[in-house]
């Protein structure tokens, strides 16, 4: 299954726990629109190579589309329009007045110069432009885009437009209008949650955290909660897992794969493979790479207590069940990540009021809502009698369909 039928699965099942209205339903069954282009780009040595780029705008019931521009070899339509239906869900889990997008470009970034990177950054922009704005729709970052991306998009949207509110990427670097308080915001606010939600999960108060994926989001994770007194026994990358039971120092462990390339050599532990890291003995499993990780194939050995969704999409519909009826809970991503898209709303309300909040009064904001939110779901699963998921999928619903009707 791609990763679209497993999120249309998905609203399938919590729209078997409360009733949906068939139009509803049906709304959020199609993108709203949805982009290809192809983009052409002068390479260093002179040729030219054609990109494919895309950008899906799942639904503005509840306000501009946002989510953010993923480049990956595998981006495809496909996993685009899944990634857009998400934030949609996960907008309206959040309460914030955004509705949901995504974009990407079949691209490894690894294979281009800083140079190529940026030609082919501008080029998705000159393509996409007439669709984007703060009022239409506000992109972010994902997988493998930075902040500097992000500048160079918001540099070549205002020249093309001479919009220069800076409001239509959010995720900038903090000289051009970028919020503070964003780069972490996503493994922060996925703290949060784990925070209100730890007595429900049942876990101890120190955990043993395993965390799947080292970038912005589990990077950040993995320090958050090293700070806080949990234990990170996992961690991975692309290449493989590091694993020390009398736990990893997340700053080390970065330092190390700087300066090697790579986690193997790192001092205590053992390098593992991406397929047995996952199967650790923990209390909580967090995913913070890509999605169906968690799948019909490994989740009978999965050996945690919870897993706290920070990547998109990690746990396919087939593993829910096997993890239910195994009482692990599952944080589902449109409430454990949102903490990334909360703090781009607050940028994009910062850039369009002309203000600089401070990263205290951004993360106290950010700590406010994702508390009340992860309660509010927990509350709704007790009294629905069912998982954080479809819970969390029928508030959601619930407030997409005030805005609709
Ligand atoms: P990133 O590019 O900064 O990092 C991705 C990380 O995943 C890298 O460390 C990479 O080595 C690792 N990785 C890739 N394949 C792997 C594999 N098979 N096993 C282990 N590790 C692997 O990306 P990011 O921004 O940290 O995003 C990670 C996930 O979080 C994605 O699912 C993304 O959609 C989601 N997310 C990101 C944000 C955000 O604010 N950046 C917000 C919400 C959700």
């Amino acid at each position: 299954m791609n990763a679209f039928e497993n999120a249309l699965a998905q609203l399938a099942r919590a729209s078997a726990v409360r009733t949906v209205s068939p139009a509803i339903l049906a709304r959020l069954s199609k993108a709203e629109r949805e982009i290809t282009v192809s983009i052409p780009v002068t390479m260093d040595d002179g040729a030219e190579r054609l990109f494919e780029g895309y950008r899906v705008q799942h639904s503005s019931a509840r306000g501009p589309y946002k989510g953010g521009i993923r480049y990956h070899p595998h981006a495809d339509i496909f996993e685009v329009r899944a990634l857009a239906f998400w934030m949609t869900l996960k907008c309206a889990v959040a309460g914030i007045p955004m509705g949901g997008g995504k974009g990407g470009i079949t691209v490894d970034p690894r294979d281009l110069s800083k140079g190529e990177l940026e030609r082919l950054s501008r080029g998705w922009v000159k393509r996409m432009y007439p669709i984007l704005g703060p009022k239409q729709d506000v992109p972010a970052p994902d997988v493998n885009t930075t902040p500097e991306i992000m500048g160079w998009m918001a540099d070549e949207y205002s020249k093309l437009t001479g919009d220069m509110t800076n409001a239509t990427f959010t995720g900038k670097p903090l000289d051009k209008g970028g919020s503070e308080g964003r780069g972490a915001a996503t493994g922060l606010g996925g703290f949060y949650v784990f925070e209100a939600l730890r007595e429900y999960l049942e876990l101890p108060e120190k955990c043993r955290v395993v965390i799947q994926g080292m970038g912005n989001v589990g990077g950040n994770a993995a320090r958050i909660f090293h700070e806080h007194g949990h234990t990170i026994i996992g961690i991975s990358d692309s290449a493989g897992g590091f694993v020390r039971m009398q736990g990893i120092d997340p700053a080390k462990i970065e330092a190390h794969k700087k300066e090697h390339g790579s986690l193997a050599g790192f001092p205590g532990g053992e390098v593992i493979d991406n397929s047995d890291f996952l199967e650790l003995e923990c209390d909580l499993l967090i995913p913070a790479a890509l999605e169906n990780q968690i799948t019909g194939d490994n989740a009978s050995r999965i050996k945690t207590r919870a897993v706290l969704e920070l990547a998109n999409g990690p746990t396919t519909p087939e593993a829910d069940d096997i993890l239910f009826s195994k009482h692990i809970a599952v944080v589902p991503d449109i409430l454990a990540n949102a903490g990334g898209v909360v703090v781009s709303t607050f940028e994009w309300e910062q850039n369009l009021k002309g203000e600089h909040w401070t990263e205290e009064d951004v993360n106290a904001r950010l700590k406010e809502l994702m508390q009340r939110e992860a309660a509010a779901i927990a509350a709704r699963a007790k009294e629905l009698k069912t998982d954080l998921r479809r819970a969390a999928f029928i508030v959601a619903i619930e407030r997409l369909e005030k805005a609709m009707v």
